[in-house]
């Protein structure tokens, strides 16, 4: 059995019978007829398909983001956003995907040669719980464009929105097969990668989880994506502009309760501006509301476990035996962690080097440029970086020095259907959304004819 808890309360939610060995060979099976078929359908035919799945996360939007914010505690107001964007990218990819995919004429000595985008099949998800739809239909969407179909191993955390996405997309009439959810736990998940039928994976989640799966889709040769979380730095140098600085650096904390693999973890000021800064920083962390995910005027719910919770109070905790300084917040009851703010961090410390997946920034001083790039550097992950300046030509010579899948100038890293996304380091490989995401999982084939 699989349960769910609301992390607010501690209440049992729902149970779910986990899959046996049998109903997932059927339901694997189901997937692969549904491919033979749907890799046949035009991609007008796909995109009818997927608008539909759009409209009816924008109709139903409040029904589904209750279960989201029971589930994971995520802010009632921030749930139906994570929807709006998830019928977003529905429209993107039904109107850009056909583009994306087609063939591409390559001039050689041949009389013609080109370059064509096919599907390959059966795709497994693995997927966290962070943006329980979201995450989901960052794969799904653009697979199902590119003639694939997927199934879905979710968090068990939210079973429930997994259980749901899997209805949606029958109630959008996608033939039975081209999307299901798994009810599994993750020590289901290698027998299924190992499975003849399952052609790739893709994985967003902790490191050990892609070290886990990554390992055995490599033994089988099967391609993998692995988005595994960052430790984004937030520079601000002298020449901002320190008051649309500081909310955007707040949002790219804060969001999400902290639970966002792009959201900036680490606070780099340079020092002229940081007792400015901080003072205006921390003065508006203090205005956010905390309180019950289903209220609308929360910002800042619970995170979604308790046992999440712990760890990120043990990293606070041996930051500041390292001489961290608590200059705000800090506090923590059951699963609901406080917004806080550690100050004279340095990179020796837990909230500096590990992914700090709460409401918890951690500051640093720096004074010139060249140390600057060197603290944004001195990381394992690469995710994206966000720089605030006015002297834009300065940030865009700054862009290259930093070696992660994203800088940002003036702006929060975030997720955008038209743009690439993913990571370097143990953030991990390969790209998701744009023309780069739907391309990894098609066979790219060479044509040539003599
Ligand atoms: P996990 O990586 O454990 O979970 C993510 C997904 O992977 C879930 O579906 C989980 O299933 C599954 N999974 C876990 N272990 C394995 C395995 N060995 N084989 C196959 N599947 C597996 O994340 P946690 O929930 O434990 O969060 C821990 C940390 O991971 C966070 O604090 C954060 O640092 C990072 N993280 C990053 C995310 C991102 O957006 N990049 C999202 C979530 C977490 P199940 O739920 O059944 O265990």
């Amino acid at each position: 059995m699989i349960t769910t808890i609301n992390p607010y309360n501690g209440k049992e939610l729902k149970q779910y019978e986990e899959l046996t060995k049998k109903e997932i060979k059927v339901k694997l099976e189901k997937a692969q007829k549904a491919f033979e078929s749907w890799q046949t359908k035009s991609y007008e035919h796909r995109a009818k398909h997927i608008k539909k799945v759009g409209d009816l996360v924008r109709k139903n939007k409040d029904q589904y983001a209750k279960l989201m914010t029971q589930e994971m505690g995520k802010p009632i107001t921030q749930s139906r956003g994570e929807l709006e964007k998830c019928a977003w990218l529905c429209d993107f990819y039904a109107e850009k995907a056909e583009g994306f995919l087609a063939n591409e004429h390559v001039e050689t000595e041949h009389f013609k040669s080109y370059v064509s985008y096919e599907p390959i099949g059966v795709v497994l998800a693995v997927m966290p719980w962070n943006y329980p739809f979201w995450q989901v239909f960052r794969f799904i969407v653009p697979a199902l464009m590119a003639g694939n179909v997927g199934v879905l191993k979710h968090a068990s955390s939210v079973m429930g929105c997994a259980e749901l996405i899997d209805q949606i997309f029958q109630e959008a009439e996608f033939p039975e097969g081209c999307f299901q959810n798994l009810v599994i736990g993750s020590d289901k998940v290698n027998a299924i990668i190992e499975n003849d039928i399952i052609k790739a994976v893709t994985l967003t989640g902790s490191k050990p989880a892609g070290a886990a799966v990554a390992g055995t889709a490599g033994e089988q040769i099967k391609k993998t994506v692995l988005e595994l979380g960052g430790n984004n730095a937030l520079v601000v140098f002298n020449d901002a502009d320190v008051d649309d600085a500081v909310q955007k650096c707040v949002d790219a904390r804060f969001q999400n309760t902290g639970q966002s693999c792009i959201a900036g973890k680490r606070l780099l000021l340079h020092e002229d501006i940081a007792e400015d800064f901080l003072e205006k920083f921390t003065k508006k962390v203090k205005e956010l509301v905390s309180g019950d995910p289903a209220d609308e005027n929360t910002y800042i719910g619970v995170m979604a476990r308790e046992d999440l919770a712990e760890e990120l109070e043990e990293l606070m905790n041996i930051s500041i035996e390292k001489g961290a300084e608590l200059h705000y917040g800090g506090a923590r009851d059951k699963a609901y962690f406080a917004p806080t703010i550690l100050t004279n961090v340095t990179p020796d410390m837990p909230v500096f080097k590990e992914e700090t997946f709460g409401p918890l920034m951690a500051v640093t001083v720096f004074k010139t440029e060249e140390e600057a790039i060197k603290l944004v550097n001195q990381s394992k992950f690469g995710l994206g970086a966000s720089l605030f300046s006015t002297d834009l030509k300065k940030m865009e010579q700054l862009a290259p020095q930093i070696k992660d899948g994203a800088v940002f100038i003036n702006h929060k890293v975030a997720s955008h259907p038209a743009l690439p996304f993913g990571g370097t380091g143990i953030s991990g490989f390969g790209r998701e959304l744009s023309h780069f995401g739907i391309r990894e999982f098609v066979n790219i084939k060479t044509v040539v004819i003599a």
